[in-house]
Formats: structure tokens, C-alpha cells, sequence
């Protein structure tokens, strides 16, 4: 099936063409039709699947094919953080660069200002962060009442980091007619909650089954003892020649200590995390892409929306406590069809987190210790500090939540 089947016209077409995609994935088959059709959507899937293309691409059809003149934003792209904001953002610059549209990314921990000077020189496309979003509302330097489309992109994240009052309150002054798009890999109470309340008779999409992980992720658990992850994980990296990690740890204190260990032992590392700016973020990601640094050490928060072609290897160097968070964490590898490593190094104190896991997943994840590495059988289970920096609390009041 060609993307041109899909009812694409030529300057999507032509920009696709650029990419270099020559056929569409089996999330762009099923939402490009239903999209054009006009139907609100409700699609799950990972990051890793083409999604972005799978939302931007029919958009743009249909902000073309439906001229309007006027200065006000026609689509309205909310994202859980600002590395996604910025990824989906370039996606809309790509696939667009043949269309007449123009777009702009908002979100905070950058000056806001520049983010006016544009919106006042008109805007059609809109991808923003909840946060920043509704400080413009507030100022006035953004007018949301000819929304036309309404995308919700990693819709269950947001909602796990505390925006559900953020979005009620956009959703509030936006009108009452236009398409709602809402992109989520998991589907808990609260995401079908929200779909109902923002969906119009919705069409279903789904890729990977909810809450499963794609087959093209080879899935392992190594026990190894609580002190002696870092030096396993040294291991696996030297043994295994692993030029490009993406590392897992539960914590910010948790990551920046383990990235530090990392250097110590001669290996290129970086850490993203809440605490990180902005630039210090943008940065550890380019220089992790480019290959300059090896691991990159990040927290579930700071690695949503991260976009890495390809990732050979994923490591949960410390299980997640929320079940739905191993999901998120792995789709990070095995992207687009190529093969990819996830690793998860388990310590005693972790084995209930595990088998919610593995219940979650509805699989068994295979185990292997590594010889060397065996656990101490008389090693004690020991309580996993929920510390407050983590993100387990969905119910953070609004004060917490980063913009
Ligand atoms: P996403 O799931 O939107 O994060 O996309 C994952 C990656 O797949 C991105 O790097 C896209 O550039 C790439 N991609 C999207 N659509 C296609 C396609 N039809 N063929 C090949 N690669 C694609």
C-alpha cells in the first residue's frame, strides 16, 4: 500500500517522499483514512510506531483541502513534555514544508516572548505543553476559539503527570465543534474516562495490543545482587561492545550517581532529568544521538517523547513501580521494525514489581543470570524508598507540575 492510496495529496507526498518512507506503517494505513473521513479517533500506540505521521500527515490534508483565511490557530497539538512538543513540532515542519502553514512550538523553561512575537504573526498549527499553554490563555497572546483539531499526543502520560486539570481547563475555551485526536500507549480508567468525555463516537486504532509490548523486543532479566548493578552493567556494555543505552533509573539522585559511575569506569554518559534544564536536556540528547556519549542515564519523566531511530539497547538498571512505565521505557528500542534489546537488571528488593509487570504484559520475561553475577542467596529483600522526587503520585498538586 502506497501512502498516495491513503489520499494524500502531492505536497505530502513529496515531503514523504524526502523522508524516505516508501510505504506507510500499519498505524498510518488505519489512521489516515479514518482521520480524512473526519471522525475523532482514539488510537493507541507507541512511541516508535510512526504515530506522529500517523496524526501530522492527515492533519495537514485536511488544513489544506479546507482552506481558511484569518489569523487565528486552526490545530491545537498537546503534548506531555517538551522534548515531545519540540519532536512533533519538526515533524509538522517536515511534512509540511510544501504547504503554505505555519506552526510554532510553546512550551516553558524557555522565554516566553518570542513565543508571542510569533503567535501574534499568525499561526495555524499550535504544538504545546499544557503549562506554558495556559500561561498564554492567561495572557491573552493566544486565541484558541477556531480550533479546528484538537490532538492529544501521549495522551496517558500527561494524565500521569498531573495535567487532567491543565487539559480540562484548554479544553474549556476551545469550541465546541472540531476533531479530537487522542494518542495513548496504554489505556488505564482514566485515559477511557477522558475519552469519552472529549471523543465524539470515536473510531478504535490499535496497533500493538494495549499494554503489550511490540514482538520485535527481546526481553531479559539478569538477578544480579542491589550493590552490584553498576559494575553488571559495565559488564554487559564492555562484553557486549554496546555503543548507544538508553539507561532507566527510578530516581534523579538515582541517575545523575549512576552516570558519574559510568564516567569513572571510562564510559561516556549523560544524564536527563527533571532538574536538568532545558539546554543542559537538549544537549545530553544530541550529543546521545550523535554518538558522542554512550548511555544515556534518564528518569521516566525526562525520557518521554525521546526519539532515537533505531535504539539497540534498552536497560532498566532499576525496575519502574508504575507497571505501565516498563511498557513506555521498552518501546524505546525495536523501533520501526528493526530488532532491539531490552534488559532489565533485577535485584531482590524488585520482585513484585516484576511479576506486576509481567502481569501487565501478559508474559513471562525470560531470565538469565550472568555466571559471575549470581545472586547471593542470603541477601535480604529490602523496602524500595519511594522517594519524593519520583513520578508515582498522580495526584501532585499543581504546584509540582513541571512546565
Ligand atoms: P514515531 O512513532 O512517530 O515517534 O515515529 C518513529 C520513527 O519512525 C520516526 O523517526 C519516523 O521518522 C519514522 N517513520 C515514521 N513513519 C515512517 C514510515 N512510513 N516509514 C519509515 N519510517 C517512518
Amino acid at each position: 500500500m502506497s501512502f498516495a492510496s491513503l489520499g494524500l495529496s502531492a505536497p505530502l507526498l513529496k515531503a514523504i517522499q524526502d523522508q524516505g518512507y516508501t510505504k506507510p506503517t500499519p498505524i498510518q494505513k488505519q489512521s489516515i483514512p479514518v482521520i480524512l473521513s473526519q471522525k475523532d479517533v482514539l488510537a493507541g500506540a507507541q512511541t516508535g510506531t510512526g504515530k506522529t505521521a500517523g496524526f501530522t500527515l492527515p492533519l495537514l490534508e485536511m488544513l489544506s483541502q479546507n482552506k481558511r483565511s484569518g489569523h487565528s490557530v486552526r490545530a491545537l497539538i498537546l503534548t506531555p513534555t517538551r522534548e515531545l512538543a519540540a519532536q512533533v513540532g519538526e515533524s509538522v515542519a517536515t511534512y509540511g514544508k510544501y504547504l503554505p502553514f505555519r506552526s510554532s512550538v510553546i512550551f516553558g523553561g524557555v522565554s516566553i516572548n518570542p513565543q508571542i512575537k510569533q503567535l501574534q504573526a499568525g499561526i495555524d498549527i499550535v504544538i504545546a505543553t499544557p503549562g506554558r499553554l495556559l500561561d498564554h490563555m492567561g495572557q491573552k497572546t493566544i486565541d484558541l476559539k477556531n480550533i479546528e483539531f484538537l490532538i492529544l499526543d501521549e495522551a496517558d502520560r500527561m494524565l500521569d503527570m498531573g495535567f487532567i486539570n491543565d487539559i480540562k481547563k484548554i479544553l474549556a475555551v476551545l469550541p465546541k465543534k472540531r476533531q479530537n485526536l487522542l494518542f495513548s500507549a496504554t489505556f488505564s480508567d482514566d485515559i477511557k474516562r477522558l475519552a469519552d468525555s472529549l471523543l465524539n463516537a470515536p473510531a478504535l486504532i490499535e496497533v500493538a495490543k494495549r499494554n503489550t509490548t511490540s514482538n520485535n523486543i527481546k526481553q531479559t532479566v539478569h538477578p544480579v545482587d542491589r550493590e552490584r548493578k553498576k559494575e553488571l552493567l559495565v559488564h554487559l556494555i564492555k562484553e557486549g561492545d554496546w555503543k548507544q543505552i538508553l539507561v532507566f533509573t527510578r530516581t534523579k539522585h538515582g541517575a545523575n550517581k549512576l552516570m558519574a559511575q559510568l564516567e569513572k569506569d571510562g564510559i561516556t554518559a549523560a544524564a536527563i532529568h527533571g532538574n536538568k534544564s532545558q539546554n543542559a536536556r537538549t544537549k545530553a540528547l544530541a550529543d546521545f544521538k550523535s554518538g558522542e556519549i554512550r548511555v544515556l542515564v534518564a528518569t521516566d519523566i525526562a525520557a518521554r517523547g525521546i526519539d532515537i531511530d533505531q535504539l539497540p539497547h534498552v536497560v532498566n538498571f532499576e525496575l519502574p513501580n508504575v507497571p505501565e512505565d516498563y511498557v513506555h521505557r521498552i518501546g524505546r528500542t525495536g523501533r520501526a521494525g528493526n530488532g532491539g534489546e531490552a534488559i532489565s537488571l533485577v535485584c531482590i528488593d524488585e520482585h513484585d514489581y516484576l511479576k506486576n509487570i509481567e502481569k501487565l504484559i501478559k508474559q513471562e520475561i525470560e531470565k538469565t543470570t550472568i555466571k559471575e553475577f549470581t545472586p547471593d542467596p542470603f541477601i535480604k529483600a529490602e523496602p524500595i524508598q519511594q522517594r519524593s522526587n519520583q513520578r508515582n503520585n498522580r495526584n501532585r498538586p499543581k504546584s509540582a507540575t513541571r512546565r
